[in-house]
């Protein structure tokens, strides 16, 4: 099943998504929701972002290339970072690349929706707290790292984060194609084998530290080819059991220095 949350005139509302037909629900859609009966056809709305998430945590460098082999044991404790929610964006919504720089770095990922509470759980059960999957855009500007290694400044700027269209609830994780296409050009294309540390450890792994909650949101880390873009560039972010997330990247109107 595919929910969304779309923007008609002035009607914001979710729904269910069938074929180019969206069903208007209502209620929470990690809990009790029901259909209003009312549909709208996909080419009259807006998408919005289809959650606005409780956390948004990342993982870093979490795949090999098609030609290098996974590592024989994967790292013990992972590189994860949290993103603001306030860096959310939706599909067709436009990346600011921040005063001061002329490129930034598009990451399309497959993103975990978690769907209930999660605590100490083993990686055989993590996949059942899973509410659905989204395409996540880990938009980062490598330039605001810290040199000590932090990434929270590179990962933070509003807009940084598009999510969309569509959360899928029914994916098997395990074997989609996460694609990338920059001005129509290809430019990621892995399949999720080749991701190092797996959905079942991250959830694992970060249930042990904290609890994880409905709408908490996992990037679960970009495969090669995510490269540097700069103002008018136009980014698709593909899972084809999901849908396409697309934004272009502009640049600030006002200036605002970062010192
Ligand atoms: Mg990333």
């Amino acid at each position: 099943m595919k929910f969304g949350k779309f923007i008609s005139g002035t009607k914001k509302f979710q729904g269910v998504v069938v074929d180019q037909l969206i069903k208007e629900i209502e209620g929470d859609i990690f809990g009790e929701w029901e259909y209003t009966g009312q549909s709208f056809s996909l080419k009259e709305v807006k998408c919005l972002s289809p959650l606005e998430p409780n956390n948004i945590i990342g993982i870093g460098a979490n795949y090999v290339s098609e030609i290098e082999d996974l590592p024989s044991v994967p790292p013990k404790m992972p590189v994860f970072f949290f993103k603001p929610t306030s860096s959310v964006i939706g599909h067709e919504e436009s990346i600011v690349i921040p005063h001061g720089i002329e490129k930034i770095k598009f990451e399309s990922e497959l993103a975990v929706v978690i769907g209930k509470e999660t605590k100490n759980v083993s990686e055989e059960s993590a996949l059942d707290y899973i509410f659905g999957y989204t395409i996540g855009n880990d938009v980062t500007a490598p330039q605001f790292f810290h040199e000590d290694g932090h990434w929270t400044i590179g990962k933070s700027f509003d807009t940084f984060t598009p999510l969309g269209p569509f959360i899928e609830t029914d994916l098997v994780p395990s074997k989609v194609k996460i694609e990338a296409r920059l001005n129509d050009v290809e430019k990621q294309n892995s399949s999720t084998e080749l991701m190092i540390v797996s959905i079942q450890k991250m959830i694992s792994f970060l249930s042990k530290v904290m609890t994880l909650k409905p709408g908490d949101v996992i990037l679960t880390g970009s495969p090669i080819g995510a490269e540097m873009v700069g103002e008018g560039d136009f980014i698709e972010c593909e899972i084809k059991e999901i849908g396409i997330l697309t934004n272009r990247f502009v640049t600030t109107k006002e200036a605002v220095e970062v010192n």
